[in-house]
């Protein structure tokens, strides 16, 4: 049997960034408030729940010093903090936030904001409350007609669209067309692919493998958007593909019937839950 590991798999440069802060913040505060999961794994929050991390739904349950994860928040948060004499221990990533300065600045300069992502994802709705008055969020060809009339409603003639950072870049580009196509000519349209490199490099590497092997294991949170895209973009070129949150999933006999096994894993997967499917695989 052979395994493949993608050179992309597990946590990104943002996710790695906000465990490995929130992991200093614990030894120095002891207890720390986040709010929402820090990351989409459930052994990873075990160990910092350990460590004194307590996750809140919202910014009003929290006291003293909370942690913004590496999706960002609404902008209703920062405010709400203020209030509140709450230190927030920010830990957006950087490629999110330049993404809430693009949008604001846009909606400032009378732009109608298109955002392409899932609409209840917590960077979605983070970047959405950037956005100003005038803005869609869509996630499919078929909501473009929906979105001319909202537009033309609008009677704005400029428009950004942009991209939730994990959003599957081939998607993307069919909804942008089917914009360019749609709107009238007197209609300016900018875009900014704004999907992360990191996502795009794992989504890429995902399809080679998939090419590859006859069986591919994606690690990562269930609940995970980019977990569950390498899943899907996968299952295009490989029949057989699963996904585990451990190797405690896995069904020893079911692997053992195959030859070429690649692994990914999304971005909130740490290294140690890589490592121990490949042990438990090679065992
Ligand atoms: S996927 Fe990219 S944008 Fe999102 S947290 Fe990771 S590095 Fe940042």
């Amino acid at each position: 049997m052979e395994i493949l590991l993608g050179k992309t798999a597990g946590f990104c440069g943002g996710v790695s960034r906000a465990v490995k802060n929130s992991e200093k913040d614990l030894e120095k505060y002891k207890k720390v408030y986040c709010l929402g999961e820090l990351v989409h794994n459930k052994e990873v929050i075990e160990d910092l729940e350990k460590k004194g991390l307590k996750i809140i739904n919202d910014i009003s349950e929290g006291k003293d010093r909370v942690i913004i994860r590496a999706h960002g928040v609404e902008k209703s948060v920062y405010e709400k903090a203020k209030e509140m004499n709450i230190e927030l221990l920010d830990y957006t990533c950087t490629k999110v936030l330049l993404i809430h300065d693009l949008v604001e600045e846009y909606a400032k300069n009378g732009y109608y904001i298109v955002l392409i992502g899932e609409y209840e994802h917590p960077e979605v709705i983070g970047t959405y409350s950037f956005c100003g008055e005038y803005k869609s969020k869509i996630n499919k060809v078929e909501d473009v007609p929906e979105l001319i009339n909202k537009i033309k409603k609008s009677n704005k003639n400029k428009i950004l669209v942009v991209a939730q950072t994990t959003f599957n870049g081939l998607k993307f580009d069919e909804i942008v067309e089917k914009i360019r196509e749609s709107i009238d000519e007197n209609v300016k349209l900018e875009v900014n692919k704004t999907i992360c490199n990191a996502t795009t490099l794992r989504q890429n590497e995902a399809i080679e493998l998939s090419k590859k092997v006859d069986l591919m294991i994606i690690i990562g949170g269930k609940n995970s958007s980019n977990t569950n895209k390498l899943y899907d973009i996968s299952k295009r070129y490989v029949e057989n593909a699963i996904i585990v949150e451990t190797y405690k999933e896995i069904d020893k006999e079911y692997v053992k019937t195959f030859e070429k096994i690649g692994i990914m894993a999304g971005a909130s997967t740490p290294k140690s839950s890589i490592d121990e499917v490949i042990k438990f695989i090679e065992s």
